[in-house]
């Protein structure tokens, strides 16, 4: 029995299942241990008895599954000089103590300001229905975090309400939910229109990837209606669009395509990633799915991979089958981190946005550049709709520059780089440099990067947030001709 007054030994003895859990209410703590016999020697839990649960705060509520809990509270005896052993015959082990001592959530009455990482592959179920509903999303709660986790749950809500969404699905990559979204809406004999100019990875996962399971891509201009119009067909089902492409920035005209698209029953998908929800909500204008590589903007600091699929809830549901069957999950931490970015989104982007302006402009007619190709330039192709269609006049961070010296200018370009980094990867705080004929686009022959508005002197820059002056002396300089 406990030496105070209250709690004792109680009610779980010997049926395998404690029903309750100390919660320390007033000074008297029971021993806190059940004793069985045989095989049903597993009641833990120091049960509480009735003056205890009566003394149990009203605003105190553990779910039931916590209350079976053995040692669930700080109830169990801690040593001390009259009793200093917690090892005892009435105690189980130190390693089940270890471990179950170390599992309990706490709770949190005062909201935490940021979202914890709930770092668990794994949730404990009150019974076998519980399992059983919650695989099959048929009551809210998670299960296994290939299938939710809330931290991931938290990441979804707010991109949902970012995007506009009914609903969001967050994954291991931008590759992840861009496949996710492919194979739920494709089967063998399906054909998919890309754009040509189209992140790289896309041309990969049509041509590798999708061919061999006999899914057809075709890639067209989709900046030209009348390509667009030419390539559908009763086999296809997607329009891939990129709201500003990887890396010749050719921006989508989204609702006349999803006008288009729509009209012949095939839906539009979006990679969203270069805009960013801060600047274009692609849902809005009629798309039907949007994707995002979280590891760029989103993040925003080169330190996470990730990615989402936002749409209606039944597509995103088809896109989580995906994942759960195919693989590609999320990792909390990585939406903690995504969650962290999302805060700073819209500061970054209007700031990406004036330094990208500054340094296109310092660019445009630069020793050793034959062209600039930004957006928010009056000399850009698609410039009227940018303006007209994105965000506050923000036209982001992400420009491409022709040097006149194709490759070897492309490679010298990267060694005289100063400030800029020569890195893979874009939409983060520093700012970094790729030449997509050896990095991202490396799939491609010169005659594909030309289908795709590239040549080998392309050099693709994701201008970061440092100061627009460092930059354009960084970048002008190191664009200078090859002597
Ligand atoms: N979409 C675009 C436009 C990208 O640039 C990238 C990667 O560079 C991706 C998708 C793929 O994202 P991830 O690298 O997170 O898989």
């Amino acid at each position: 029995m406990g030496d105070g007054d209250g709690v004792g030994v109680g009610e779980g003895v010997g049926d395998g299942v404690g029903e309750g859990v100390g919660l320390g209410v007033g000074d008297g703590v029971g021993d806190g241990v059940g004793v069985g016999s045989g095989a049903r020697v597993m009641t833990m839990a120091p049960a509480l008895t009735r003056t205890a649960r009566r003394m149990r705060p009203a605003n105190v509520s553990r779910p039931a599954r916590d209350l079976k809990r053995f040692m669930g509270g700080p109830s169990y005896r801690l040593p001390s000089a009259d009793r200093p052993l917690l090892d005892s015959p009435a105690m189980p082990g130190f390693s089940t103590r270890a471990i179950r001592a170390a599992s309990r959530a706490p709770d949190a009455p005062q909201p935490p300001v940021n979202v914890p990482i709930y770092q668990t592959s794994t949730f404990e179920m009150a019974d076998a229905d519980e399992l059983a509903e919650l695989l099959a999303f048929e009551r809210p709660g998670h299960s296994y975090s290939r299938y939710s986790n809330p931290t991931h749950a938290a990441l979804e809500e707010a991109l949902g309400e970012l995007e506009g969404a009914e609903a969001a699905l967050i994954t291991a990559s931008g590759m992840a939910a861009m496949h996710s979204v492919v194979l739920s809406l494709l089967a063998s004999g399906d054909e998919i229109i890309v754009p040509r100019a189209v992140y790289g990875g896309m041309v990969s996962l049509t041509t590798s990837i999708l061919e061999r399971s006999g899914m057809r891509h075709r890639a067209v201009d989709t900046t030209d209606p009348a390509q667009i119009q030419a390539a559908i067909n009763v086999r296809t089902r997607l329009i891939w669009l990129e709201t500003i492409s990887n890396p010749t920035t050719a921006v989508a005209d989204i609702e006349s395509v999803a006008n288009l698209a729509h009209a012949h029953g095939v839906l539009v998908a979006v990679d969203n990633t270069f805009a960013s929800p801060a600047i274009v909500n692609p849902l809005s204008t009629g798309a039907d799915i949007v994707v995002h590589s979280l590891t760029k903007y989103i993040g925003g600091h080169s330190d996470l991979m990730g990615g989402a699929v936002l749409g209606a809830a039944d597509r995103v549901a088809a896109a989580r089958h995906v994942v759960i069957n195919a693989g590609g999950n999320a990792a909390p931490f990585e939406a903690f981190l995504a969650l962290r970015g999302l805060k700073t989104l819209a500061l970054r982007m209007e700031r990406h946005s004036a330094n990208a302006l500054a340094v296109a402009d310092a660019l445009q007619g630069a020793p050793g550049v034959a062209r600039v190709l930004y957006p928010g330039l009056a000399s850009h192709p698609q410039h009227a709709l940018a303006m007209r269609t994105f965000r506050a006049g923000m036209a982001g961070g992400m420009l491409a520059i022709e040097l006149e010296g194709g490759r070897a200018h492309g490679e010298r370009f990267l060694d005289r780089l100063r400030v800029a980094v020569h890195a893979t990867s874009l939409g983060s705080v520093e700012t970094l440099v790729s030449h997509p004929a050896s990095s991202s686009h490396r799939q491609l022959d010169d005659e594909e990067l030309a289908a795709g508005g590239m040549s080998t002197g392309t050099m693709r820059i994701s201008i970061g947030i440092e100061d627009a002056a460092d930059l354009i002396e960084d970048l002008v300089g190191a664009a200078r001709p090859v002597t």
